[in-house]
């Protein structure tokens, strides 16, 4: 049995194009006890993704071999056909190196880890200004299809809906404050000692 003090876990969660990965990308860059959560996905790369640093990129074959042996904490179909999911594994790992995970998930994904993990979780969810901005953010990111990027506009409304199922809600209208709102947020849940 591996013994961890406190096994905490902080999700920040939103519509895609809210802004969480910049927001994600900030805080794990001032606070090294802060690890990105690194979860299995069957879309392939974009870019310069690599497996292992962004996701662990699998077929679908492997990743239902880990559905059917209980390996996820949490696992959802995010887009049509389209797997991503939480390995207990990876939970392990970070808390093992005395750090506390930090899950970019959505909005499903994170509510299941919240029911599971009620007292060690803090959960924040991340709302666009409007989701007229939210398309225009994904417009201007460029890595959409014109499907793709109506797909996520229609589940955007549809996630935002579940803003009050979380501890926290900021409104990214202004990135730096949005940062720092999440930062206080986080430094005073990591502090806590019950
Ligand atoms: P993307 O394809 O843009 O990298 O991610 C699409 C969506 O999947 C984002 O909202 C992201 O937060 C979510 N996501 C990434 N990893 C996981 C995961 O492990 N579980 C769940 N439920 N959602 C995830």
């Amino acid at each position: 049995m591996m013994q961890y003090s406190n096994k905490k876990i902080i999700i920040i969660t939103a519509p895609s194009g809210a802004g969480k990965t910049s927001i994600t990308r900030f805080l794990l860059a001032q606070h090294p006890q802060l690890a990105f959560s690194i979860s299995a996905a069957t879309r392939p790369p974009r870019g310069i993704e690599k497996t292992g640093v962004d996701y662990y990129f699998m077929t679908v074959e492997e990743f239902r071999n880990h559905i059917r042996q209980n390996d996820f904490m949490e696992w959802e179909m995010v887009y049509e056909g389209k797997y991503y999911g939480t390995l207990k594994s990876e939970m392990e790992r970070i808390w093992q190196n005395k750090q506390v995970p930090m899950l970019d998930i959505d909005v499903k994904g994170a509510i299941h880890v919240q029911q599971q993990y009620p007292h060690n979780t803090l959960s924040i969810f991340i709302e666009p200004p409007s989701v007229e901005e939210l398309k225009r953010r994904l417009e201007s990111r460029g890595t959409e299809t014109a499907e793709s990027l109506q797909a996520r506009v229609n589940k955007a409304s549809y996630e935002i809906s579940f803003k009050h199922h979380f501890d926290h809600i900021i409104v990214n209208d202004d990135l730096s404050r949005a940062c720092k709102e999440a930062e206080q947020l986080i430094l005073e849940f990591i502090a806590r000692t019950d």
